[in-house]
């Protein structure tokens, strides 16, 4: 197992790269604590493929160096690191048995045969194919051998670092809850440093310690889940992360209450903290934090639909000129006569330029 420090990496397929948006990946610094289990969390190009290629050894960055426990591996072969990583799509050998395919990573080292029938044992029984272990890999469904990818890939128990790249693709749904169990419990038993990359939320969060966010190249915010819903550091999180997103709404911050009120449409909004940051801004509120309101302050709005999704009632409205949304409980009333809105203080995060803007007072 390894600390893995990214050291001003940065990523341009281009050879003669002409500017920041030539660059797959911008500038990055950071560790990746050993033993940790990360996911690495945006939408499809946003560069999550090339940072994991650059750490297992696939790709060689234009900038930076990238190191194990303090040792430069930036230009060391895949082989030398010893990590394993599972891809998108299956690889597998079609000639050899589902068990010889477990093992061939562990062969390959030399290992004792008991010891080997035993770790192969232990992960078919995690993916669930244990009854196909004398079958030949060929013939099996893109499902199956994607399973026999993730095998290989949690087989050997002395990696550096294990990383997966979307695994869980072409997984039939069922089984991915299975399988996302099948590696939290194995980073719970064997601590394993793991990255995991995906653009879906709901599997980012339930697998992660930490969440690293990427959008267009960059890494907006490293955090835990809970960080992530209640101070989304850039609008991107802010947005991609939570169903629906937060709500964003122009404002200006008004200079004569030292920013504590801002301008929202033609209403004034009681921030309740002071804010350092003057011009336009935006002020963002998930839906969770949007209060309904018939008559008194806030800022008029207009109930456009209300869905009901079970545990919770979204309701749309129109509200300083855009569509907006709100998380209404259960056992909560929605007035017939809503025509405003107000928000829960400890739900505003103020953004400049889509970056947060931290009130006076909050220690960082
Ligand atoms: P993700 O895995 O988040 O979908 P990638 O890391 O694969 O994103 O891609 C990031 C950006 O780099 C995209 O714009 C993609 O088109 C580009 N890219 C990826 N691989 C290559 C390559 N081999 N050559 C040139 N451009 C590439
Ligand atoms: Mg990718």
């Amino acid at each position: 197992m390894a600390r893995i420090t990214l050291d001003n990496l940065a990523h341009s397929y281009l050879t003669y790269p002409r500017g920041p948006e030539d660059f797959a990946l911008k500038e990055l610094n950071h560790d990746w604590a050993d033993g940790e289990a990360y996911a690495l969390l945006g939408a499809s190009g946003c560069g999550k493929s090339t940072l994991l290629n650059i750490i297992s050894g696939l790709l060689i960055p234009s900038q930076g160096r990238v190191l194990f426990d303090g040792r430069d591996v930036t230009t060391a072969p895949t082989a030398e690191r010893n990590i394993a990583q599972v891809f998108q799509f299956p690889v597998v050998y079609d000639t050899m048995t589902v068990r010889q395919n477990l093992a061939f990573p562990l062969k390959n080292r030399g290992m004792e045969a008991a010891e080997i029938a035993r770790r192969v044992q232990k992960v078919a029984a995690m993916i669930d194919m244990e009854a196909q272990l004398d079958r030949k890999a060929r013939g099996l469904t893109a499902d199956a051998k994607q399973k026999i990818s993730l095998g290989r890939g949690m087989v050997r128990e002395d990696v550096n670092a294990l990383l997966f790249d979307e695994p869980l693709t072409v997984i039939d749904p069922h089984m991915k809850w299975e399988l996302r169990t099948q590696l939290k419990k194995l980073h719970h038993d064997f601590g394993h440093t793991m990255i995991y990359v995906t653009h879906d939320q709901t599997e980012a969060l339930t697998f992660a310690d930490k969440v690293v966010v990427m959008h267009d190249g960059r890494v907006v915010q490293i955090g835990t889940p809970q960080d992530l819903f209640e101070r989304p550091a850039h609008t991107f999180v802010g947005y991609f992360i939570g169903s629906p997103g937060m709500n964003l709404f122009d404002a200006t911050l008004d200079a004569t209450s030292n920013g504590r009120h801002a301008r929202i449409g033609d209403a004034t909004v009681d921030l309740t903290q002071p804010y350092a940051a003057t011009g336009r801004v935006q002020v963002g509120v998930r839906p969770e934090f949007i209060r309904l309101a018939a008559g008194g302050d806030g800022i008029p709005a207009q109930i456009t639909r209300i869905e009901d999704v079970g545990r919770h009632k979204i309701v749309r409205l129109h509200a300083a000129g855009r569509d907006i949304s709100a998380l209404i409980g259960e056992g909560e009333a929605i007035p017939a006569d809503t025509d405003r809105i107000t928000f829960a203080p400890q739900g505003v995060n103020v953004y400049a330029d889509d970056w947060r803007v931290a009130p006076g007072g909050e220690s960082r």
